[in-house]
Formats: C-alpha cells, structure tokens, sequence
C-alpha cells in the first residue's frame, strides 16, 4: 500500500544545508503547508537541476511527498521567482536573509500561514525594484507590522488594551508599543510604569500600516529621524517577544551605525 501523499505548492526556500555526501536538507515555507524540513535528494551533485533552484529567498513551485515516516522529500522543482542576494547591493541582501531568518523563528513546524508566506513575497517583490536605501529601509519596518499584526502581537493602536473602547487619541497621556491606554484605565497604570513615549503621530502611522497594502505605506515620505524612532518602536516589541530577535537583525543596523 502507498502510504505517500504527494504535494504541489509554492515554497519560498529559508534555508538550506549538506545532508550526507550527495542530499541537501531544506527549510522551506509552503503556502497551505507551513514550514517544513525537507530532503533534496542528488541535490550537491552539479549538475542537478536542484542546486540552484533550492536557493534561499528562491520562490519555488515543488513537488514533494510525505513518507509515512512523517519525513519530507522534494522530487521535482521550478522556480518561480529569484530573489537571488548576490545580484543585490548588501543592504536588500541582508534585508531579504533577515526576512528569512523572521519568518524561520517566529514560524512553527507545519503551520499553515498563507498571510504570512503572502506578505513574505509581496514584500520580497518591492525589495527587489527598490534602489534607495532609506526606502529599503521603511519598506523592512513596514514588514515587521504586518508580520507582527499577522502573528497577534500589535496592539490596536486606536483602542484602549484594557477595556478595549476606542479611544481619542489627542487625549491620551502615554504610550508605548504594549500599550495604549485611555483616560479611565490610565489611573490603574502604576505611577513609575515606564513607558517610552513618542510622538502620537507615530500611533497614526502605525495604525495605517497595519490597515493598508504595503504599496501605499512605502509611499508615505518619512525622514531620517521618523525611520529610526519606527525601528526603535519595533526593536521594543521584538525585545518583548519569546523568540530571539535574528542576529543579522544587528548585523543590519551596523550598517547604518
Ligand atoms: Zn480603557
């Protein structure tokens, strides 16, 4: 009896490695699937037609089985959009990895999230056509909102945390990226509860990127300092989350240290 179901689906690659001499093992996001670890049999061997088309940021379209193991295995492959980094500048290089490496640590084994996987390749599209830097950069923080929005953490930047009633936001007194309170249960906010305040136009701004396309927050002009006080307000919810920020999260902000 065949025990092996087969599937056809988009994939986006996350990561790959050597598995033995001649398999490579991948870490792929399927659409309608999860992410999965799956075996790419013959694929170190060059003149497979796996070795590059099972490349990190590669959207794929494969077909795989499932053994009655539980273990996944990739027998055919075509791509269906390159994100290649080598052919990029360093900066949307390691924009598109640290999306991966997102994706990877706040993604759990065989949990299907198609918002997720389509936020992931739309935001990957624009990366690829944007050549000024600063947009490359507002185009990562507007990811981070969707991928926070998508995964539950983002508070509701117009509705009070507590009680939920919306609140009128010229009237509030303090913020931070936990919380947002209204008059009535600010009183319950304890006196030193430490809040980093920004301006509450950033709670506008917030609020719309979470509401609309990536395509119209990426065509609101911020200047230099509204791009860094946003990816400070976004370090302070990923320092809040059990999943370790990725390491070339650093390694991005270096170069612009
Ligand atoms: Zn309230």
């Amino acid at each position: 009896m065949n025990q092996q179901r087969y599937w056809n689906e988009s994939a986006l690659v996350l990561k790959r490695y050597s598995a033995g001499e001649k398999d490579r093992q991948v870490i792929l996001f399927i659409k309608g699937v999860g992410k999965i670890s799956a075996k790419a049999r013959g694929a170190k061997n060059l003149t497979s037609p796996f070795v590059s088309r099972l490349s990190p940021l590669n959207e794929c379209r494969v077909l795989m089985y499932r053994a009655s193991s539980g273990y996944w295995t990739i027998t055919q492959c075509e791509t269906i959009r390159e994100f290649s980094p080598s052919t990029h500048s360093t900066q949307k290089a390691m924009i598109g990895l640290t999306m991966l490496d997102i994706i990877d640590r706040c993604s759990e084994s065989e949990h299907v999230n198609d918002p997720l996987y389509e936020v992931t390749i739309d935001t990957l599209e624009k990366l690829a056509s944007i050549n000024d830097e600063q947009k490359m950069e507002q185009l990562f923080s507007i990811f981070q909102v969707k991928v926070f929005e998508i995964l539950g953490i983002l508070p509701s930047f117009s509705h009070c945390t507590r009680c939920h009633k919306k609140i009128d936001l010229d009237k509030i007194s303090g913020w931070d990226m936990m919380q947002i309170t209204c008059h009535d249960c600010e009183k319950f906010n304890p006196k030193n509860h430490a809040r980093e305040t920004f301006d509450k136009e950033y709670l506008k701004l917030l609020n719309y990127m979470k509401k609309n396309v990536i395509e119209s927050s990426l065509k609101i002009s911020l200047n230099n300092e509204q791009g860094k006080d946003l990816k400070r307000m976004l370090k302070t919810l990923w320092n809040a989350q059990t999943f370790s920020l990725p390491k070339s999260f650093d390694v991005l902000e270096s170069l612009h240290a």
